[in-house]
């Protein structure tokens, strides 16, 4: 496993809040708000390099320059746990498109299935943040990386909470050029395909289906 492209946040907000997250006591209301919370403060880190060209505006005093972001960027969550970061992260870039995914895993061969995909032919942006919540098998992780690739996008970052060390092996071996942006990187999955110690079903736990 390589570690340059692997970023587990050690800012202590996001501790904070994803050991409120794991906790099995949060009720989904609340649960909804820290994910929400967590992706803004990851994604806050995942973009710190992206590209920007300089502007001439007027404040109310005087002309003068900043700087506005160059790239068009894409946020694809995976349906349906990747829902529930969306709107953090939107909230900080509201010209970003939201493109999803949905996939399913075949319970015979335990390949992803794509079951929703809207793309258009052509690319539409030249960023895109793939938002899942938990990274475990990387399955999904590696089937979406593959679908943006086939489309055309230059760039992809994966953001996500939670990931097993497994789930970050499969990626990078698939895609090594795909930074990887977490809160926390847990102990291995359990037989029935959990993270350990994890959060138990982010989807479940989000949607109050459990
Ligand atoms: N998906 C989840 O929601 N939780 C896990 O622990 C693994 C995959």
């Amino acid at each position: 496993m390589s570690d340059a492209n692997i970023h587990a946040s050690e800012h202590p907000l996001v501790s904070h809040k994803l050991t409120k997250l794991r906790d099995k006591n949060t009720n989904p209301k609340k649960f909804r708000e820290l994910i929400r919370e967590i992706a803004g403060l990851l994604a806050y880190e995942a973009t710190r390099d992206l590209a920007t060209r300089p502007i001439d505006i007027d404040t109310p005093l005087e002309p003068t320059n900043g700087f506005e972001l160059r790239q068009k960027i894409g946020l694809v969550p995976i349906l349906r746990a990747g829902l529930g970061m969306v709107e953090g992260i939107w909230s900080l870039m509201p010209s970003a498109e939201v493109w999803h995914i949905g996939l399913y895993r075949d319970e015979k061969t335990l390949s992803p299935v794509e079951y929703y995909n809207k793309l258009p032919v052509d690319p539409t942006v030249s960023v895109c943040m793939i938002l899942d919540p938990m990274l475990a098998t990387g399955g999904s992780a590696v089937a979406t990386v593959d679908i943006l690739k086939r489309w055309g996008v230059g760039r992809i970052k994966f953001i996500g909470l939670i990931a097993a060390p497994e789930g970050i092996e499969h990626l990078q071996e698939h895609h090594p050029d795909v930074p990887i942006h977490l809160a926390a990187i847990d102990s291995h999955l359990n037989e029935n395909g959990y993270i350990v110690p994890g959060l138990g079903d982010a989807g479940d736990r989000q949607f109050g289906t459990a």
